[in-house]
């Protein structure tokens, strides 16, 4: 039989571990994740996520809700005014659930949808082992504008026009220059399809102004990850415009597929927001400079960056062609034993057999951390060194002497242990 306490003990110790590697030991290159503010760190911590949240603020079933309603109701007033949007839905367990949620508010089981393809960072979610082909749905993929890792826009009529879509999707797992998304919507309108923007990755982009808000340019509902660019806790969220797709996404979160929610997650959500009013333009507009500074400083280094011919990436992300690195996967096991957390991802290029043909890389924790434009060079040619290298873990020391210099947070209130440099 386990010892409890033991286990107990190695669970304390796993937490500081992943501490140490996360936030001491390594560079975290991957765009997919984010440190929180202590603050907002303190709030998922501190208790009330177990407290009961069924019903609506001012008519819940449970008694003694006063404190979690206004918890809810502040977390989804500051989501609708971050993302200037005319409603949010918080109750979202994950950004794959947020999809799904989207899909049951604008779709049917049997119909038809256009999503991007995995060669410009396409979801499964969107696709048949995803919640939409476990919904029921048909999804075609998209024409791809291999330059712009986009959609194509004339392909896409062709093709709209002859598949009869109920539901274009737009935005991926990286995303390089802003989408057509206005575009998108005119040949939805022509066959009466809905646009789903899914901003899982870029919705830190769009809190900040530094890309035009999907809502803006035409998209019906947008879904996101709260725990990537956002810097929030692992979560889903969805803001539209749009009052009739509100009300059936309501529906869909309670009574449909949420009963209880966690009201931690509200308040660490509601907290980050904070953070988003106040240092979101400065803080996505150091994410894509320092994103731009590393692609260069990466491509003098000799790597092949996607997309040089547009300046490789107007985004907080890029991805570096992975081929001479044995491909995406194998070049992040080579980066994590020297220090850098990467992940592959797929490129509209030719394909690396057994592996992903990309490594993607990323900027929302590196700022966080202080890392700015003039550190990309240094840093640039530790990671070409690693990839390189016949014993990367030979470099992991001097990789952590780096990664010491940058101690404290950035863009985040509270001072709760946080810094400002906004
Ligand atoms: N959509 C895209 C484009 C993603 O990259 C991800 C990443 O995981 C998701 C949806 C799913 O988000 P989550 O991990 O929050 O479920």
């Amino acid at each position: 039989a386990a010892d409890t306490g033991q286990t107990a003990t190695r669970i304390d110790a796993l937490i500081a571990q992943n501490r140490e590697i996360h936030e001491r030991a390594c560079f975290n290159l991957n765009p997919a994740t984010n440190v929180m503010s202590p603050r907002a760190e303190a709030a998922l911590a501190s208790g009330i996520g177990t407290r009961p949240s069924l019903g609506y603020p001012g008519d819940k079933y449970e008694m003694g809700l006063e404190a979690i309603e206004e918890i809810e109701v502040i977390a989804a007033e500051l989501a609708a005014q971050v993302f200037d949007a005319a409603y949010a839905e918080i109750r979202v367990p994950s950004g794959a659930l947020g999809n799904l949620y989207g899909f049951m508010a604008l779709c049917q089981p049997g119909d038809t949808i256009i999503a991007p393809p995995a060669s410009v960072g396409g979801h499964v979610t969107h696709h048949a082992a995803g919640c939409a082909g476990l919904y029921g749905l048909r999804t075609v993929p998209a024409p791809v504008d291999a330059d712009g890792y986009s959609l194509d826009i004339d392909q896409l009529r062709r093709l709209a026009h002859e598949v009869r879509p109920k539901l274009i999707t737009v935005g991926a797992s990286l995303n390089l220059f802003e989408h057509p998304v206005a575009q998108v919507r005119a040949i939805a309108d022509e066959v009466g399809a809905k646009v789903l923007f899914d901003a899982a990755h870029q919705c830190g982009i769009i809190a900040g102004r530094a890309w035009r808000n999907p809502l803006k340019e035409g998209a019906h509902l947008m879904t996101m990850s709260t725990y990537k660019s956002l810097g929030g806790p692992a979560g889903g969220l969805i803001v539209t415009d749009d009052a009739a797709i509100a009300e059936r996404l309501d529906a869909i979160a309670f009574p449909g597929m949420t009963a209880n929610f966690d009201a931690a997650k509200s308040a660490a959500l509601a907290l980050t927001l904070l953070d988003w009013v106040d240092y979101g333009a400065a803080y996505a507009a150091e994410m894509i400079a320092v994103a731009q500074a590393l692609a260069e400083a990466l491509d003098a280094e000799g790597l092949t960056v996607f997309g040089k011919a547009r300046g490789f990436t107007r985004s907080h992300q890029f991805a570096v062609e992975a081929e001479a690195f044995g491909g995406g996967q194998t070049a992040s096991k080579t980066l994590r034993k020297a220090g850098f957390l990467a992940c592959g991802i797929g490129l509209p290029i030719a394909e690396v057999p057994g592996d992903m043909n990309g490594l993607r890389i990323g900027t929302p924790e590196l700022v966080r951390w202080g890392v700015g434009v003039a550190d990309a060079k240094p840093l640039a040619a530790m990671i070409a060194r690693a990839l390189r290298s016949n014993d990367p873990a030979g470099m992991a020391e001097e990789v952590r002497a780096f990664r010491a210099t940058f101690d404290r947070l950035h863009f985040v209130g509270g001072n709760a242990g946080g810094q400002n440099s906004a």
